[in-house]
């Protein structure tokens, strides 16, 4: 399909650069930055809505100390992020302020997008950002961040960005063309609407040696974007005014092409939690679930595996024990243990009077 034609109706943009976009020789590049900024500003005078994931803090931040990346303890890679990230900011805010728009920086680790209240205060945030004409820049909060905490990765933490502000399309933009099927290809892949399981074994084991990403993480990417029916392109950065020509329709790179499902605001949020355990139903309710659109009932459960506290997310299947959905569960699962299989009128024998008729609630509910 014609470029133009898949990206006519995009409006709001994220644009990710990789480590090795911004550094060169394992400093910081004011001449690459430069290329990038030139590019985000002409795309804001066309009027998109750009935010800007950035890598790179790391890279800059041990490069300045005259230190290699690969070498270094986590500790020190959390302390020279620290050192990193103001340099890094440093060089945006100089660059976009040539070009009269001032930048605002955001960190963010999992966590902070993990619970629904911190999610919807980071959104506002950059919703409000770009209401004031300001450039967002996002960075992974690396100094603070631990592994339980981490999106451990900027291709995944810039899908996540995309998804909290309902982006069109996002651009990650590295050292690679683009997706290649295989590396004897002389062009990467045009268009791809499906993540097949020969995508994600042709990915795995490819990377670079600069940021944390390699083609595995933005296959992941992809998935997400994917899934709540945006796009994503894989560009390589070094071509020349990349963004613009993206904009103008041009067959640079993969584009990867959602379905056209929109999730709302809340279920998007669902949909990129991890669950805590799984809820199997019977046939009834899985019809009930599915077709029905019903909330889902104590009823129709016939077993859950997992501990998990009432407001916790889980999964729910059939009985053979494929994954059907996902939502916020009414019930910790010791209660749930107690009442699976029974009517509204036996659960209050059982646990008291006040109980919640669904264990999960319809708007609290996404189906795959
Ligand atoms: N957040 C890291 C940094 O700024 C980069 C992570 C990645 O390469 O994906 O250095």
């Amino acid at each position: 399909m014609p470029r133009k034609n898949l990206i006519k109706n995009v409006k709001r943009i994220v644009v990710k650069v990789g480590s090795s976009s911004v550094t060169a020789r394992g400093v910081i590049s004011g001449k690459k930055i430069a290329a990038i900024v030139s590019d985000i500003s002409e795309l804001a005078n066309r009027g998109y809505q750009v935010v800007l994931v950035t890598s790179g803090a790391i890279s800059a931040g041990a490069g300045s100390m005259k230190r290699e990346v690969l070498n270094l303890t986590i500790p020190e890679k959390q302390a020279y992020a620290a050192v990193g990230q103001t340099i890094l900011m440093n060089e945006y805010r100089s660059k976009f302020g040539k070009k009269g728009l001032p930048v605002g920086q955001i960190l963010l680790t999992e966590d902070d997008v993990k619970n629904r209240q911190r999610f919807l205060n980071a959104r506002h945030t950059l919703e409000t950002l770009i209401g004031l004409g300001i450039v967002p820049i996002v960075n992974e909060n690396d100094s603070v961040a631990v592994n339980e905490i981490k999106f451990g990765d900027n291709d995944m933490l810039s899908a996540h960005v995309a998804s909290l502000i309902n982006a069109d399309l996002l651009i990650l933009l590295s050292d690679i063309d683009g997706f290649y099927m295989d590396l004897a290809d002389p062009a990467p892949v045009e268009e791809i609407y499906h993540i097949t399981d020969a995508i994600i074994a042709r990915a795995g084991g490819t990377g670079s040696t600069c940021g944390t990403g390699g083609m595995m993480s933005k296959i992941r990417a992809a998935e997400i974007i994917i899934r709540f029916g945006e796009k994503m392109v894989i560009a390589n950065a070094k071509t020349e005014n990349v963004l613009i020509r993206i904009m103008n329709g041009e067959k640079i790179g993969t584009i990867f092409v959602g379905e056209n499902r929109q999730l709302t605001g809340k279920k998007r949020w669902l949909a990129l939690r991890k669950p805590g355990g799984v809820i199997i139903l019977d046939e009834g309710a899985v019809t009930a679930v599915r077709v029905g659109k019903k909330s889902l009932l104590a009823t129709g459960i016939t077993g859950l595996t997992g501990s998990f506290s009432m407001g916790d997310i889980v999964e729910i299947a059939g009985k053979d024990g494929n994954r059907i959905g996902k939502g916020i569960v009414n019930y910790g699962s010791l209660e749930l243990q107690k009442i699976k299989g029974k009517r509204s009128s036996e659960i209050k024998k059982i646990l008291g009077e006040n109980i919640y008729d669904e264990v999960i609630n319809r708007d609290d509910l996404i189906v795959y």
